[in-house]
């Protein structure tokens, strides 16, 4: 059927109030035939494609909930605390963050109506870092 897939952040820690949980975080990137990923797995191509395919790095918008100990981690007045950032390089999925406007889909995105999707030029800082 095809809608979306799902990424699994596993014992993702909120940046404000610490609180450890799973969130299945759910992205139009790459074959979405209601797919389930781990981070480190690679995308597959071929079947309800959404976004681009070649793009040496990308993020893309990912969205489940917000923290449900704090309800952030990020003032829901300012960006939607349910959004995630997702990288993806080299068709493997590489780190989920929350969205915190680091990226700006709606500024910088590659146009598109089926997938908010950024292609990036390096890893940003806080993935070079190790
Ligand atoms: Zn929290």
């Amino acid at each position: 059927m095809g809608m979306f897939s799902t990424v699994w952040a596993r014992d993702l820690e909120c940046p404000r109030c610490h609180h450890k949980d799973d969130y299945d975080v759910q992205i139009k990137f790459g074959g979405c035939d209601l797919d389930e990923f781990e981070i480190g797995d690679a995308l597959r191509w071929g079947s309800y494609d959404y976004g681009e395919q070649g793009h040496h790095l990308v993020v893309t918008s990912g969205y489940d909930r917000p923290c449900r100990g704090c309800d952030g981690p990020h003032d829901p007045a300012e960006v939607d605390t349910s959004e995630f950032d997702v990288y993806i390089e080299n068709d493997v999925i590489i780190h989920i963050r929350w969205h915190d406007g680091l990226h700006d889909y709606q500024r910088d995105g590659v146009p598109s109506p089926t997938s908010d999707f950024i292609v990036l030029r390096e890893r940003p800082a806080f993935l070079t870092a190790t």
